[in-house]
């Protein structure tokens, strides 16, 4: 079998597998995007937004990836005076920091070793040190299949008055976020992650008070100047006109799903993945108590790369998963299963597993993954 992108089994950890009706509602003759078609359309998609979000609230849609949701936000809301903290534990905690460095004039960095947890005490202890004026910190670390238990941290920043900014990027419609409960005041997300959209858009929720707080940054992202065209169902460019389309039909289908479903079917699905690895004797690489329930990290098994592994289940069995990032490569593969991503997906990709480990001699119990995947279907 060779790779075939239109019947592959696709679990990298996003851009995502995305359904026909969405694939559908893109291919449509160009419209104008000063038209009334085209502002009902955004009418809608405001009118959905929070059904992803799970809250009301200010939100906008902007044309370009994840980076450019946080580039949106951080610019405008990062403080020009006071420090700005910044946690990573992954390799988007670097990049949030790489994109911070570049607006806020003093950032402290706290960090942690990649696939470990939070760091809150030491988050509390740069809290503690005074004149914290923004927190930023990714929810779920998809380089490392990590989530970060952004309620431990979160009484503190609102204690200091901070303002809570958060990567929501492979964690909106995937991963519980409280956003009301937590008091954060800006999430990202990216369409192509558990809203299964195609690439190329990033969703941005802010509280009142960030947008009390937001001051010029790009030009570009401005976020002021999205928010008030959208009063309009306008956008202050011209927008990726396909890609609203998409996401409309996307978030039609979150809703017919129902967001609480659909974290509760990711969880499981997660759940599955991780025992389904043990069966197989595949470590997981974050620390177990934070496994991400978007996207499962798994270590290679030993004297095993890429080559015997990814690239085989890729050519062999046309089963595509993600390989690691950073000093991660050749050692970690991971599995995205958010989205749409279902119970067959799990399976191809578990048989595809046990056969490629049993070719190398290093099955331990035959039909156990996959035992351990149906005893949690529902
Ligand atoms: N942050 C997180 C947590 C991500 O998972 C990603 C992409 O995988 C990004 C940021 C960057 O998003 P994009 O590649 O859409 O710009």
């Amino acid at each position: 079998m060779t790779f075939d992108p239109e019947t592959t089994t696709f679990l990298i950890a996003g851009p995502v597998r995305i359904h026909p009706r969405v694939l559908r509602a893109m291919s449509t003759p160009s419209l104008n995007h000063r038209g009334d078609y085209f502002h009902a359309v955004v009418q809608e998609v405001r009118d959905l937004l929070p059904v992803a979000f799970g809250t009301k609230g200010q939100q906008v849609v902007l044309t370009g990836s994840g980076t450019a949701g946080l580039e949106a936000v951080y610019s405008s809301l990062v403080p020009k005076d006071g420090r700005t903290v910044v946690v990573t534990n992954g390799n988007f905690g670097d990049r949030s920091e790489a994109i911070v460095r570049r607006y806020a004039p003093n950032v402290t960095t706290v960090r942690a070793p990649w696939g470990q947890g939070l760091p809150v005490d030491e988050v509390r202890a740069a809290l503690e040190a005074g004149d914290v004026r923004a927190v930023c910190v990714v929810h779920n670390e998809t380089s490392v299949g990590l989530v970060n238990d952004l309620g431990a941290i979160a009484p503190a920043v609102r204690q200091a008055g901070a303002l809570f900014l958060v990567d929501g990027i492979s964690a909106v419609a995937g991963i519980p976020l409280p956003i009301d409960r937590w008091g954060v005041d800006a999430v990202v997300a990216g369409s192509q992650k558990g809203l299964a959209a195609p690439a190329g858009l990033a969703l941005v929720h802010l509280s009142e008070r960030a947008v009390a707080a937001l001051h010029p940054g790009t030009y570009y992202l401005d976020l002021a100047a999205h928010l008030t065209s959208l009063q309009k169902n306008d956008t202050p460019w011209t927008p990726a006109v396909p890609l609203f389309l998409a996401l409309r039909e996307a978030l039609v289908l979150l809703r017919e799903e129902g967001l609480e479903r659909r974290l509760e079917r990711t969880h499981r699905l997660a759940e599955a993945a991780r025992a389904a690895a043990g069966a197989l004797g595949l470590e997981l690489f974050p620390d177990r108590r934070f496994a991400s329930d978007t996207v499962t990290a798994l270590r290679n098994p030993e004297g095993l790369g890429d080559p015997e592994v990814r690239k085989v289940l890729e050519r062999e069995y046309n089963v595509l998963v993600q390989g690691g990032q950073g000093a991660l490569v050749g050692k970690i593969f991971r599995l995205g299963h958010m989205g749409i991503a279902d119970w067959p997906d799990l399976l191809v990709t578990f048989a595809a597993l046990e056969r490629v480990l049993s070719k190398h001699g290093r099955l331990p119990r035959p039909g156990a993954a996959l035992a351990e995947v149906v005893a949690r279907m529902p």
